[in-house]
């Protein structure tokens, strides 16, 4: 029999308690693991080690090339960055897998509907790439990039995953209708690729209706492939849906590399008192184990787990925590159950999932045609519009750019803007090339440089044409 490596990290708040409970389980099993503890979060963060992941850690999953993690801690609104994102972004664990299903003994408004359902989240673009800026001491900035080649890799894994599980339908949740660029390309990219897909059926979603429909009619869902952010919040709201963070594990998956880990954090409240539902990072250790090719064991512990439950064995957080079984009982409960076999619950036995293998190229996508066709330059300005727009008129008198437009957080102020606007002290002034020729960055470089000598710039930004078609989006009211 196959000897795993895996990388073991116990994490902080309760994630030491869900950690042991799980390798308690798994260990209990056929299967064989050397587990290799190391460590992240916030126990590292005091450390002085401002990323919250020691290079020790690193090492160890690159070479064992597997983890399993309980939650880390990350400091809210201020200082170091969290250890988990840096974890997924170290590692170019691009997917994030969250399924949730019904469970027995757990009882929802959702109960008797056979909510099954998985959100595959991109897991390394999007705001989560967290670059923040402060354009100016009243204006913050978050960029939200969306990738060719990453919304190619997030839908195809999403596809492969939908197949190797069974599935027969994936949803591709996006607010395309509003970002059409960014959210629009993960859209764009979906509806491609879905038609070398015909066995699974595909349909789009926005995914504020997403969120209602989630509600409304959970069981119309089966996967769902969706942008980081938004799916950083639905799956919240899907684990709402069948009993609440304690059932909702995880995985984030890379070419090669694979960190399983619960969706919830660390609830410090509960950390020690031997309460919490270790479920979540059981099923994620049931993840592992499929990942590492240990289908029965994963069915055995699955099954195990659904006998524990439907004998009514739960723990606080389903039946209130006067009345629930402590952390350790429940697990002893599932190791004495492994080997039994659940009565009218389904356990799904899966394939394993074949990873796109996309081109590492950095130009994913090669235009035949790049125009610069104007420039967008934002400036820190006090100046109402209408003071504003003639004087850059006149500034910009020499320019193959000429003002089209100013708007103030994406609504056109001037000329002929809208006065009910509570403008900011931060606007986006649009130049665009005379006449209908093209310009350089240069051009908008000097044009920059040229009103920085009077007014303060605080980002300049291309407007291109690829192969003939605007890569810009309007403001709203600009024509
Ligand atoms: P949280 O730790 O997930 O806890 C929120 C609530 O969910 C808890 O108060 C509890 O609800 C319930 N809960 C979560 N896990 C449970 C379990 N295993 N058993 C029973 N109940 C459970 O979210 P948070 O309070 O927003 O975040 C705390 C810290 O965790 C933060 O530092 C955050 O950054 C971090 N975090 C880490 C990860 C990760 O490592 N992947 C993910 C999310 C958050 P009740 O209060 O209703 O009993």
């Amino acid at each position: 029999m196959a000897r795993h490596a895996v990388t073991l990290i116990p994490g902080d708040g309760i994630g030491p308690e869900c950690v042991a409970a799980t390798v308690e389980i798994i260990d209990a099993t056929d299967v064989d693991i050397d587990w290799i503890e190391r460590h992240a979060g916030e126990r590292v963060f005091k450390q002085g080690i401002a990323s919250g992941v020691p290079q020790d850690t690193i090492d160890s999953i690159s070479e064992t090339r597997v983890a399993l993690k309980g939650p880390l801690g990350t400091p809210i609104g201020y200082g170091e960055k969290s250890a988990n994102v840096t974890l997924r972004k170290l590692f170019e664990t691009f997917g994030n897998i969250r399924p949730v299903r019904e469970l027995p003994g757990v009882k929802t408004p959702f109960s008797g509907r056979g909510v099954d359902l998985v959100v595959v989240r991109e897991n390394v673009e999007d705001l989560y790439a967290g670059i923040e800026h402060m354009q100016t001491p009243d204006v913050a900035q978050c960029l939200k990039l969306i990738s060719a080649k990453g919304s190619e890799k997030i839908i195809r894994l999403a596809f492969e995953y939908a197949r190797a599980e069974g599935r027969k339908s994936l949803a591709c949740a996006t607010k395309a209708n509003i970002m059409k660029l960014t959210e629009g390309e993960m859209k764009r990219t979906f509806e491609r690729i879905a038609a070398e897909y015909p066995d699974i059926e595909s349909w789009h979603v926005i995914i504020d209706n997403c969120a209602h429909l989630l509600v409304r009619q959970p069981e119309k869902f089966d996967v769902i492939v969706t942008t980081n952010m938004n799916g950083d919040i639905i799956s919240d709201l899907t684990s709402g849906l069948i009993g609440g963070l304690g059932f909702a594990p995880s995985a984030n998956l890379g070419n090669g590399i694979a960190i399983f880990e619960a969706v919830h954090g660390t609830a410090p409240k509960y950390a020690g008192k031997n309460v919490i539902n270790p479920t979540a990072v059981l099923l994620s250790g049931v993840m592992m184990l499929k990942h590492l090719g240990e289908f029965d064991a994963a069915a055995d512990i699955e099954h195990a787990l659904l006998t524990t439950m439907t004998d009514g064995t739960l723990t606080g957080d389903v039946v209130g925590y006067d009345r629930g079984v402590s952390t350790t009982d429940f697990t002893k409960a599932v190791k004495a159950n492994l080997g039994r076999r659940v009565d009218g619950w389904k356990v799904r036995v899966g394939k394993p999932i074949k990873m796109p293998m996309i081109s590492r190229n950095q130009d994913f996508r090669i235009p035949t045609n790049k125009e610069v066709v104007g420039a967008d330059i934002f400036l820190q300005s006090s100046l109402t519009p209408l003071e504003l727009g003639p004087i850059l008129e006149t500034i910009s008198e020499r320019s193959v750019l000429r003002l089209k437009m100013i708007s103030n957080r994406g609504t056109k102020v001037y000329p002929d803007g809208n006065t009910n606007i509570d403008c900011v002290n931060h606007h986006r002034c649009r130049f665009i090339v005379r006449d209908g020729g093209v310009a350089t960055m240069q051009d908008a470089l000097d044009l920059a440089r040229e009103i920085n000598t009077s007014h303060e710039v605080c980002h300049v930004e291309r407007l291109l044409r690829i192969d003939g078609v605007d890569a810009f989006t309007k403001a709203q009211g600009e024509d």
